[in-house]
């Protein structure tokens, strides 16, 4: 609880996520696709508790629930990761994806035009993944607008800034954190881009009661005589048992420190930029957008075939490995700067070996 707590802090989120304050807290979940499910699993349970109509002996089972799954609606972006797709897969809700402006950004009204749509046809919108840090290109949802929606109509705001969310310890960046007031649970991987080793994904939730309503079973071999005194994280989690992470969180913390971390952070972004720059003066390729973090998307100038080619020919060459992407029909390569090893030098080398590549095709 109190990593959690210097984690938020360090990163400016809102003080109802802190461990201190009346209903909010953090909890260490494996991944973020973990971390998607079980909220979605909450937000689903929790509205259908809310609209039960029956009851059995006293006990309201969601069972029993005036709402059906199936009819339930979660919404992401169309960039948004597959974990969210699967976390609907998962919970056996539809899932609506949401399309983006020319930013690659979800935006509020694109949203709230596909709840209205649904509510037509009688079903059920309840939950909305904001991504801060896309995977494809690290764009990021306007959470303010998206936000605003979501208090509307009555649905729960998640973010998964799974890569990007380590940049907020930089408090230049926090203005993509705007309205993260209006969010009910914010998760980010500090073991992506803030030195900490696999695994560890930091959940913040707005509300921890919610948790006690739902998911929440005490059979008699997990009764203590604290019940009601402590914090039980298995009722924040899918297993029962947790790992020590938190030490490792410590570990990095102290050793770093809060500047140490944003030296770090700022160090990667400063090195993409500095790739970026070397893409946008090389005349045989160029950046699909602007560096966003430490990532940066280009593509060799020419088709889409052609830079198949050129990254199946990198990979294969096996000195360096590079994960591609695609938006509206347009194929394109990605470089992140995450290891503490890397250097310009490298990147210098990096264009070289992509001009060699391309020349052989
Ligand atoms: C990496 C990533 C994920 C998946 O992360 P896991 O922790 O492996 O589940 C989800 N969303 C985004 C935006 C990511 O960048």
């Amino acid at each position: 609880m109190i990593m959690m707590d210097w984690l938020a802090k360090a990163m400016g989120l809102p003080d109802h996520f802190l461990s201190t304050s009346e209903n909010g807290g953090g909890v260490i979940h494996t991944t973020a696709c973990e971390s998607t499910l079980f909220t979605l699993f909450v937000a689903r349970d929790h509205l259908r508790l809310k609209s039960d109509t029956g009851s059995q002996n006293g006990h309201s089972t969601v069972s029993s629930s005036a709402i059906n799954v199936s009819s339930m609606v979660a919404y992401g972006s169309k960039l948004a990761h597959s974990g969210v797709e699967k976390a609907c897969l998962m919970g056996a809700v539809q899932y609506h994806p949401v399309g983006y402006d020319d930013n690659y950004s979800m935006r509020g009204h694109l949203l709230e035009k596909e709840i209205e749509a649904d509510i037509e046809k009688g079903l059920t919108p309840f939950f909305v993944v904001a991504t801060l840090g896309t995977i494809h290109c690290c764009s990021f949802d306007n959470l303010k607008e998206l936000g605003e929606v979501c208090e509307k109509w009555g649905l729960w705001l998640h973010v998964d800034a799974a890569y990007a969310g380590s940049a907020f310890i930089c408090p230049e960046t926090r203005h993509l954190l705007a309205g993260i007031e209006l969010v009910q649970s914010f998760n980010f991987n500090p073991h992506k881009w803030l030195q900490v080793q696999f695994d560890c994904s930091a959940l913040w939730i707005k509300d921890r009661q919610k948790l006690d309503t739902v998911l929440h079973l005490d059979p008699i071999y997990l009764q203590h005589s604290k019940q009601d005194e402590i914090v039980d994280f298995r009722h924040w989690q899918i297993p029962l048992g947790r790992r020590f992470r938190s030490l490792k969180l410590w570990f990095v913390l102290r050793s770093f420190g809060v500047t140490g971390l944003q030296k770090w952070i700022r160090g990667t972004m400063d090195l993409a930029e500095y790739f970026a720059d070397l893409i946008t003066k090389s005349e045989h390729f160029e950046l699909f957008r602007p560096r966003s973090m430490g990532l940066v998307c280009f593509r060799a100038k020419g088709s889409n075939d052609q830079n198949r080619a050129l990254l199946k020919s990198l990979n294969e060459g096996r000195e360096i490995h590079l994960i591609p992407a695609e938006i509206d029909d347009t194929y394109f390569l990605r470089l992140a700067i995450c290891s503490t090893q890397t250097t310009q030098k490298d990147l210098d080398d990096v264009l070289n070996l992509m001009l060699r590549h391309l020349q052989k095709l």
